[in-house]
């Protein structure tokens, strides 16, 4: 008699024999992904980075470091915001991607990007938080974004394509709809949530419950504050508009409330800032005093805004952890780009400088990557494309023009890893009227050329002789020999990068706008203005 166990064991075997094998797609151990991308966060203001001002303390970012590997040199091709964003999503620098400038061409969406590649391999796909590309993100299954460049308290967003109005603190808004997003997500599939923060950018106002965060400390002032630009440093240094000298005006220095907050919270909002505002127009200052009083609040603001930041990390770690996620979700923080945190007497960003160039990017991989691990390689933000494409087990997208970070993030060390770097700023003259230039990095140099739009200047920094770039050796005759070498290597990698020669179209985009030092706006109209 034939048994009905013996039925089902024949099933089985059939089963096993005849079913197809999962598809790729099907598999269910590809790493869930996590990219956490702020802005304008400096290194300087990460505590697991260090930094001899000791600005902060980031506990949150700081166990990423701790249980995944800390990128010491990641650079990126282009410090602002739009142009770093285009770069993360297709693997490519703004001249190819399109996208040179914040606010002029909208990013073209029909582009291959990193998440469209996922997206099709099954990924489930999301992105909530800063877009700042002009046109509506593709290649995710969700998104919701700030409108422009977002506002701090009670933040509209843009959901699927329709306005949502939000109450309260912007870092908050943006971490709850990522961990609901991720309680609400289809969990037979992997995903990739990149979730993209406001803060710190400009103009650095902080969640209200963390204005008394530092107890009125006084910061020490970085030893460039009042540079002077001497050197043999040319004109592009002398005629920037980024100064907290010249350039800060009453809204940077919190002299004027936001426009965004309601009753209640300009209430609180003035209950700081009012008593301490009184002081500062009664004491008078002059001079030198003024600019240390503004560094001061400068930094108040800037790093206040970055506790939220990450409070926020630590909420999402907490939440992959609980819901056991943690082992097999790739966690990476990240920022668009740097920022001068007083260095040069400036604050933001454009410059081929380490405070602008270099980015934060902390990987936590569980096991695969060290925990404590740290990593020296000139790495950038043009490689999260390929690294995400290899870590979802896909094939190398051959018109990316980065590297998978996959074998530095296993502990191995690549021999034909680059060893130098090229960089192009476009944005000319708003914001803040930093000449466009290019260059190529190594780990000792940079060969720097500022060409526009009266200049033809080359200058040479060397980070191990001057490692705060405050001497230019363009003309120093022991450097020749190094300069011929860098130029050498700078025509190399503009010709594998296939770097299109210079052009009016792509380096002017307010080319006959007249300049009106928009750099002065209050920030307020600025925001009426769509912000930059
Ligand atoms: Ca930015």
């Amino acid at each position: 008699m034939i048994t009905r166990s013996f039925f089902l064991s024949v099933t089985i075997i059939a089963w096993v024999i005849i079913a197809p094998k999962k598809s790729f797609a099907q598999q269910s151990n590809r790493p869930n992904i996590i990219f956490i991308f702020s802005d304008d966060h400096a290194t300087a203001a990460v505590s697991a980075y260090g930094d001899e001002r000791k600005l902060i303390n980031t506990p949150n970012i700081d166990r990423l470091a701790k249980e995944g590997m800390t990128f010491n040199r990641c650079l990126v091709t282009n410090a602002i915001c739009g142009p770093s964003r285009a770069t993360v999503l297709t693997g490519k620098y703004s001249h190819l991607n399109g996208f040179y400038n914040n606010e002029t061409t909208p990013f073209d969406g029909s582009q291959q990007t990193f998440p469209k590649l996922l997206q099709k391999a099954g990924y489930q796909t999301a992105l909530i938080g800063k877009w700042h590309l002009i046109s509506d993100p593709t290649g995710f299954d969700h998104w919701e974004i700030l409108v422009n460049q977002g506002q701090y308290y009670n933040p509209p967003m843009i959901k699927d394509g329709k306005k949502v109005q939000y109450n309260g603190y912007v870092t908050d808004v943006l971490t709850d709809l990522s961990i609901d997003w991720l309680k609400n997500r289809d969990t037979t599939k992997p995903f990739l949530l990149m979730c993209h923060q406001k803060a710190p950018h400009m103009p650095w106002e902080p969640n209200l419950k963390y204005l008394k965060f530092d107890n009125d400390r006084k910061y020490p002032e970085p030893p460039t504050l009042f540079d002077d630009y001497g050197n043999n440093r040319g004109l592009a240094w002398r005629d920037q508009y980024m100064s907290i000298a010249k350039t800060f005006n009453d809204d940077h220095m919190k002299l004027n409330p936001p426009v965004d907050l309601y009753e209640e919270q300009l209430k609180e909002w003035n209950k700081y800032y009012g008593p301490r505002n009184a002081a500062f127009r009664a004491a008078k200052l002059t001079s030198k005093d003024s600019i240390r009083w503004r560094y001061q609040r400068y930094m108040h603001d800037y790093l206040a805004s970055l506790v939220s930041v990450d409070e926020s990390v630590g909420k999402i770690l907490d939440y992959l952890k609980a819901e056991g996620l943690d082992k097999n979700t790739i966690v990476v923080y990240s920022s668009d780009q740097g920022f001068f945190l007083g260095e040069h007497g400036w604050f933001d960003k454009r410059w081929i400088l380490e405070e602008s160039l270099r980015t934060p990017f902390i990987v936590r991989w569980p096991g695969v990557v060290k925990p404590s691990s740290k990593n020296d390689k000139i790495v950038s933000l043009l490689d999260v494309s390929e690294t995400f494409v290899d870590v979802a087990g896909l094939p190398k997208a051959t018109d990316m023009q980065g590297s998978s970070l996959v074998p530095l993030l296993k502990g191995e060390s690549p021999t034909n890893w680059r060893n130098s770097f090229y960089y192009h700023y476009y944005e000319y003259p708003r914001w803040h009227r930093v000449r466009p230039h290019y260059g190529v990095i190594t780990d000792r140099y940079k060969l720097v050329h500022f060409y526009k739009p009266d200049l033809d200047q080359w200058e040479l920094y060397d980070l191990k002789a001057n490692p705060k770039e405050t001497i230019n050796y363009i003309n120093v005759p022991s450097y020749a020999k190094t300069i011929a070498k860098l130029k050498a290597e700078l025509s190399r990698l503009e010709k594998q990068l296939k770097v299109p020669p210079i052009s009016e179209e792509h380096r002017s985009d307010y080319g006959s706008a007249p300049f009106d030092d928009p750099a002065l706006m209050p920030l307020n109209s600025q925001k009426k203005k769509g912000e930059h």
